[in-house]
């Protein structure tokens, strides 16, 4: 591992500006991600400003509502925090069914959404890979690449975004909120992570020097009947093949609200527009959820070794329907 210098940051605009100011600086945050990659070599900041003592290990409520949740809130509290599962189940179950109960004890939101592909090319520095080393190739075009992407991909990267989080929030119409050098700004969940196009190696819009420090979720009455499936390899420790996130409220046998977000298919969490909208006041039946799934895979292209990702996506996601549609149960 490169030698590397460690502070800890006393407040948000001065660790701003100290990582703004040093293209080798990087934050801090539980480190279950970033510390495994600087061991690895793919990763080699020479400053770490720990940003997990500032005062961001909140969840709030907010006047609209809504629920703002601390950027250094552990994964562990928010999976168990009372109003998360009672209002956004979704996401207590999107967070208990990522990682183990030790990384959650570590790992925050704000480093939870930042979390990097685990593409086993990325991870093998002998390997070439265009997010690593720009410009080297993609090795999974050619190679290993079951786990990989089937919507949103480019010739320089079919990598999929890991955080089961991420995709819960992707269908809550979560909002990130950013401290940056000029300032706060709030970006849409949704928009924060990038589709892979010629530039893999950047993830998100992010700047140099941008802290997230919080998360917020709008008051969203379909949320109440959410769920979030994961399916994987093993039943833990695992990261998904796809993953569902999914919120619907039937009313006269039809869908009156729906929000679904897929996991494990792109580059990116995968906001199902066009399903929600073959969804949104159609009769609540089978034959809909398939319809629906249909319109949101019509561009999937599958690679070599994962085209079983098509059908599985589908599967699950109407199996979700049929569950969320009888209140939850199976
Ligand atoms: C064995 C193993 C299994 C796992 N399985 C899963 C799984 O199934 N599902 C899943 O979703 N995840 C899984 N994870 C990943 C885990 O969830 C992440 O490692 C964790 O959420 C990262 O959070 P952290 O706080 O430790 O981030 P860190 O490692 O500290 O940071 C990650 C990145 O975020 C940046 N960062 C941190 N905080 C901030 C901030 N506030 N503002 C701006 N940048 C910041 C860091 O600079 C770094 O680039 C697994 C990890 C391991 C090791």
């Amino acid at each position: 591992m490169t030698p590397f210098d460690y502070e800890r940051a006393s407040d948000a605009s001065s660790a701003v500006a100290r990582v703004a100011a040093n293209p080798n600086a990087a934050f801090l945050g539980g480190g279950t991600n970033l510390v495994d990659h600087m061991r690895l070599g793919v990763a080699h900041p020479q400053l770490l400003v720990d940003v997990t003592r500032l005062p961001f290990s909140r969840i709030e409520s907010l006047p609209d509502g809504g629920i703002r949740i601390g950027a250094g809130v552990r994964n562990s509290d928010l999976a168990v925090n009372r109003t998360i599962r009672e209002r956004y189940p979704v996401l207590s179950q999107a967070l208990l069914a990522g990682a183990s109960g030790q990384l959650r004890n570590l790992a925050t939101t704000g480093g939870n959404l930042l979390q990097r592909t685990r593409c086993a090319y990325f991870q093998d520095v002998t390997t070439p890979c265009n997010k690593r080393t720009p410009g080297t190739g993609c090795s999974a075009m050619e190679g290993h690449n079951r786990d990989h992407a089937i919507l949103g991909a480019s010739d320089h990267c079919v990598a999929v975004h890991p955080s089961d989080m991420a995709v819960a929030l992707a269908g809550l119409d979560a909002t990130v909120v950013v401290l940056g050098r000029q300032g706060e700004r709030r970006i849409a969940v949704t928009d924060l992570h990038r589709l892979p196009s010629t530039t893999p190696e950047r993830d998100t819009v992010l700047e140099r020097g941008d802290l997230i420090i919080a998360v917020e979720l709008p008051p969203l009455p379909v949320a109440a009947n959410s769920a979030y499936y994961k399916v994987r390899d093993r039943a833990s420790y695992a990261f998904a093949l796809v993953s569902v996130a999914a919120a619907l409220e039937v009313r006269d046998g039809r869908v009156a609200d729906v929000r679904i977000a897929l996991g494990g298919v792109a580059h990116k969490p995968w906001r199902a527009l066009r399903a929600e909208a073959a969804l949104r006041g159609a009769a609540a039946t089978d034959e809909s959820y398939g319809r629906a799934a249909d319109a949101e895979l019509a561009d999937a292209r599958a690679l070599q070794h994962n085209a079983f990702k098509i059908p599985l996506v589908r599967n699950t996601l109407r199996m979700m329907l049929r569950r969320l549609a009888q209140g939850g149960r199976s």
